[in-house]
């Protein structure tokens, strides 16, 4: 447990919640700020920050869990899809720092599509398309954990970044 993180003060019964799902290592709970009728967050008990700190057991147990809510949020609300958003550090819009699924309910009436449609589409060049590609490429079996430690891929990423904003680019 990690002291002032609200989702292990849920966990531990300190925060109530609208608890839809426990198992000895996952709970599901209503999300307070639903974006749809039905908006459940999946978490582990254990507090990881991101999912890039779990362990990659923990993190396969918690896509069944998820699995099994989406089908239950889905037959429960009557809705016509789901949408399942995970997001990890600030800049990917995390709020709270403690590893979680967004399970949504989604309506054939309610317009906009997929979470896709959030982030606006971007036009690159075939050449940064390959590069991007290969800086991935070379990133891989690094490790499970967060890559804090690896200087020259970080550089790389930094270069990239760089040129990325030198490169002709529409928003
Ligand atoms: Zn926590």
């Amino acid at each position: 447990m990690e002291e002032e993180c609200l989702f292990c003060k849920i966990v531990a019964g300190e925060i109530p919640s609208e608890e839809v799902y426990s198992d000895g290592d996952f709970i599901a709970f209503l999300d307070i700020n639903p974006r749809n009728p039905g908006h459940t967050l999946v978490i582990p008990r254990k507090h990881y920050n991101t999912i890039l700190e779990m362990p990659d057991s923990e993190v396969a147990d918690l896509s069944r869990v998820v699995k099994k809510i989406a089908i239950a949020v889905k037959k429960g609300t009557n809705a016509d899809g789901i949408s399942i958003g995970q997001s990890n550090e600030r800049a990917a819009g995390q709020v709270i720092p403690h590893v979680h699924f967004h399970v949504i309910p989604r309506f054939a009436s309610e317009g906009p599509p997929g979470l896709e449609s959030i982030i606006p589409t971007k036009k690159l060049t075939p050449e940064i398309m390959k590069k991007l590609t290969e800086t991935i490429k070379a990133n891989f079996g690094s490790s499970e954990t967060a890559p804090a430690k690896k200087p020259e891929k970080l550089e790389k990423t930094e270069e990239l970044r760089e040129e990325l904003k030198e490169e002709d680019f529409e928003l």
